[in-house]
């Protein structure tokens, strides 16, 4: 292994080539040469990012409120729920709560994928409600750009192979480096079950970094339209308190991702952002690939929901809950 490929490692992909090597050896001696074999094979960019999300998200009002006391119901919800849901917010400041049940909703994604993708092996687990989006994504992907060495080379992790993790990273730095490439147990999204890294893998045996440009810009560019959100942009590592990672996406449903992307915010900022729509005050309505959602937040452990309909509830780790209702057409 040369030194500039190791300079390469150390300062890009570390997080998950790390997660990588420990459950299967090979995979570093696999990422040596890789890299030019992707350069060499690489095509022109796909579209600009935001000329999708313009085509795709109808509209995004700050100023909707379909939904009133009239046609809700308050429900009271008990302090775990506060935890759990597609919007939890998790880093470095603010830990998972593993809920008793949560092996109950994870899923081997070797078992359970779709075409157009790989995934590393039948370690990798993930939380089942991202499988009919992830499979949807890839398979997109694939006939878009007969692409097929994407893999999912991560997924859920428990808090102690998060530990060994990082404790391998601070070897090879110190503690505050090491921080900023690996999060601390209990403050990874991949303890969430709703986060995937992704790697490439060629048939001919070599893999290497999934860096988002390429056939494989595409999935960067579009991965909002399945509900998925490039959770650590290059100009939001002050606030994420991580570095760029073009391979690590996090599911957090159609209408929020649409959202996120749209302000150009990482999810830090946007859980605050939905602070200011109150249930009794204006509500953000966000109309996407066909269906218009209604969006609010409310303190506490109780919200108001639509007393008909579809609507979804999500904690956000914090103080509040997240309602999320689709308006009648
Ligand atoms: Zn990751």
């Amino acid at each position: 292994m040369s030194a500039p490929f190791l300079a390469t490692l150390k300062h890009s992909n570390r997080c998950r080539l790390r997660a990588f090597s420990l459950v299967c050896a090979g995979a570093l001696l696999f990422s040596g040469s890789a890299c030019s074999l992707r350069e060499l094979s690489a095509p022109p960019s796909s579209p600009a990012f935001s000329t999708s999300v313009e085509a795709k998200l109808e509209t995004l009002s700050e100023s909707s409120q379909t939904f009133t006391e009239e046609n809700c119901k308050l429900v009271q919800y008990p302090e775990s729920s506060l935890h759990e849901g597609d919007l939890i917010l998790v880093n470095n400041t603010v830990s998972f709560l593993f809920p008793d049940n949560q092996q109950d909703s994870l899923v081997p994604l070797l078992e359970q994928k779709g075409t157009g993708y790989k995934v590393k092996d039948n370690s990798v687990l993930v939380d089942n409600r991202i499988m009919d989006s992830l499979n949807t994504m890839m398979e997109d992907f694939y006939q878009e750009t007969g692409y097929g060495d994407v893999t999912v080379v991560s997924g859920f992790r428990t808090k102690e192979y998060q530990q060994i993790l990082l404790d391998r990273e601070i070897q090879q730095s110190d503690e505050e480096t090491a921080l900023k490439w690996v999060a601390k147990p209990g403050g990874s999204e991949h303890h969430t079950g709703l986060a995937i890294d992704f790697s490439l893998y060629h048939d001919n045996g070599f893999s290497s970094e999934y860096d988002g440009t390429g056939e494989t810009s595409w999935i960067n560019g579009n991965s909002w339209k399945y509900g998925f959100i490039l959770r650590y942009p290059e100009d939001k590592r002050e606030i994420t308190g991580i570095y760029y990672e073009p391979w690590h996406f996090r599911f957090v449903g159609i209408p929020h991702a649409a959202a996120i992307t749209k302000k150009e915010m990482c999810l830090e900022e946007y859980i605050d952002y939905l602070k200011q729509f109150t249930f009794e005050g204006s509500h953000l309505q966000i109309s996407c690939g066909g269906k218009s959602y209604e969006i609010w937040f409310e303190y506490g452990n109780q919200a108001h929901v639509p007393a008909e309909g579809n609507y979804t509830v999500s904690g956000n780790n914090i103080d509040g809950f997240i309602v999320t209702a689709e308006q009648n057409p």
